[in-house]
């Protein structure tokens, strides 16, 4: 018996996976699909051969992001257009990245967090609900706000304490409602802290401005920022500086593909995604430094408003619904990635 090649291809993620599924009726629309959980969700669907289609305002994405699938630049606040790509375009699921996620600016200008998180994502909703049945909305531990346990379940109340979280909670609430009402499933993955970049170096974490840790301790690594502000050093943790849950962004990408496997079952659940450790400020620094080589100067300044002190979430019922694992669960890995394609990202810019 003769198999077609594209059958027969080994993944990459053979582990987890060995037969390619072609799909080329049924796209996957990935929505802020040039960003960066986006863009590596897009290349893993496509190398299990699923056929994506890209929609991206590029106000934080890159083009140069969107390697493979087709690729429309347009905005959520255009409805004409929504409508437009659900009549044209088989869609068979929807993945929706594109949202504004820095908790600073969302307490400096929450107009612009409701606007683009949830009037936006409504608008999305509307233009799908009629014709596509699967919604994966990236989702964040910021719902939970200050937690009382830890490490977080997805039971653990939500009581967001900035209004970017507030913004992803109020659609997890609209999610329940339009899935009840109108009878599509969805499945919202609680992202803990996304890190990493993809190992083959093709993407990775490129932000303008840079606020998120990790590229700012790589940043002074390679000499482009003198020194990293800690951002407090009196809250309750060993240390004194924060606890966060880090989570490489393959590992992230790997649980939207079985999302997707889920609600072909016709499911909807809420599942956090983290590796259930924390790492202080101060230790990730130090990783960074054994990682680079590199000496990292450091400034001690204020907290930044809307940071709990710890955030570390449990993803048994990943693990166990979705059998889910992370392939990059040490730090050093995570980091080991990220300094990869920092290292290509500003050979190339700079
Ligand atoms: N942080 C810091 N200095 C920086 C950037 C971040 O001390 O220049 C701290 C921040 O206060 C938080 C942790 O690092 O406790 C992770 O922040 P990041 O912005 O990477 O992710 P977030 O937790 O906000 O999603």
């Amino acid at each position: 018996l003769k198999v077609p090649q594209l059958l027969c291809e080994i993944s990459p993620h053979k582990k987890l996976y060995n037969i390619i599924t072609p799909r080329y009726n049924n796209m996957i629309f990935i929505v802020g699909g040039a960003g960066y959980i986006g863009s590596h969700v897009n290349k893993l669907l496509s190398n299990e051969g699923y056929k994506t289609l890209i929609l991206d305002n590029l106000s934080k994405g890159h083009e140069e992001f969107v390697k493979w699938g087709k690729f429309i630049k347009g905005d959520l606040k255009d409805k004409r257009l929504l409508a437009r790509i659900f009549k044209e375009y088989d869609i068979n699921a929807v993945m929706h990245f594109a949202a504004l996620t820095d908790v600073r600016e969302s307490i400096q200008d929450p107009g612009s967090y409701y606007k683009n998180n949830v009037k936006n994502t409504l608008n999305l909703l509307d233009a799908m609900r009629e014709n596509v049945k699967k919604f994966i909305f990236s989702s964040t531990c910021a719902v939970y706000g200050n937690p009382l346990e830890i490490p977080i379940t997805e039971d653990h109340p939500c009581n967001p304490i900035s209004p970017y979280g507030r913004s992803k909670l109020m659609i997890e609430n609209i999610l329940e409602d339009y899935s009840r009402a109108y009878d599509f499933n969805y499945v919202s993955l609680r992202y803990f802290n996304a890190a990493g970049a993809d190992p083959q170096t093709e993407i990775g974490e490129w932000h303008e401005p840079e606020t998120h840790l990790i590229p700012i301790i790589l940043d002074a690594a390679i000499g482009k920022r003198e020194n990293v502000q800690i951002f407090g050093t009196d809250y309750p943790t060993p240390d004194g500086t924060c606890i966060r849950d880090y989570i490489h962004v393959m590992d992230l990408a790997n649980a939207h593909y079985k999302a997707l496997r889920l609600l072909e079952e016709d499911k909807s659940e809420i599942f956090n995604l983290g590796n259930g450790n924390g790492f202080s400020v101060k230790e990730i620094i130090e990783t960074c430094k054994e990682i680079t080589g590199e000496k990292i100067h450091t400034i001690e300044s204020k907290k930044r408003p809307g940071d709990p002190p710890i955030l570390i979430g449990s993803s048994k019922k990943a693990k166990r619904i979705l059998r889910w694992r992370p392939e990059f669960a040490d730090i050093k890995d995570i980091i080991e990635t990220a300094w990869e394609w920092h290292q290509k990202l500003n050979r190339e810019t700079i």
